[in-house]
């Protein structure tokens, strides 16, 4: 089975590619076994669809406020998003280390 990092990876990988049907098989596989993936394929998806629907606003939006999410892991979300908007990424090199 993948490690949770290999599937970290594909599920952020598949936001911007489509995946093979290995990759995904894979994925889809250790989805259905691991519960701290899946949590975390939520919060991409959630991060993707709030993105979608605030691009031409501003991150106090009232619109995630009807989404159903944990309300830590929204805050959290929000924190990071503000972190990625304020400067090149979370650590300032550009890059998003987990
Ligand atoms: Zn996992």
């Amino acid at each position: 089975m993948m490690t949770c990092a290999e599937a970290a990876r594909l599920m952020s990988n598949r936001l911007n590619h489509p995946l093979g049907i290995r990759a995904r098989l894979a994925l889809r596989l250790h989805l259905m076994l691991c519960v701290g993936c899946r949590r975390y394929a939520r919060q991409l998806m959630f991060i993707r669809e709030w993105l979608r629907s605030s691009a031409n606003r501003d991150l106090h939006c009232e619109g995630y406020e009807t989404m159903h999410l944990d309300p830590i892991a929204r805050d959290r979300i929000l924190s990071h998003l503000r972190e990625l908007r304020s400067c090149d990424g979370p650590n300032g090199n550009g890059r998003h280390d987990r």
